[in-house]
């Protein structure tokens, strides 16, 4: 069985952007308001079968070791934490 190489953040971001953002809204190839890529742009993209089951494992695994720091953080959600804590 020959090995699969695996894909770059770089490569599953540039496909996440052939999804359109259910945050944000940005349409598709268009950059997210802020900066960065917002997270369910990511699920979308998997849901419409661009980004599969691996690619998701590696983007959350990278969130949780902050090694995407391209991924924007809603508008907002500061205050909301600030607020909880
Ligand atoms: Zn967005």
């Amino acid at each position: 069985m020959p090995a699969v190489a695996a894909r770059t953040l770089a490569d599953v971001t540039a496909d996440a952007l052939r999804a359109n953002c259910g945050l944000c809204w940005a349409r598709p190839r268009q950059p997210c308001e802020g900066g960065g890529t917002h997270l369910p742009r990511y699920q979308r993209a998997h849901r419409r079968g661009v980004l599969s089951a691996a690619d998701m494992t590696a983007v959350l695994a990278a969130v949780i070791a902050s090694e995407v720091p391209a991924i924007a953080t809603p508008a907002g959600h500061e205050k909301r934490a600030a607020l909880c804590s």
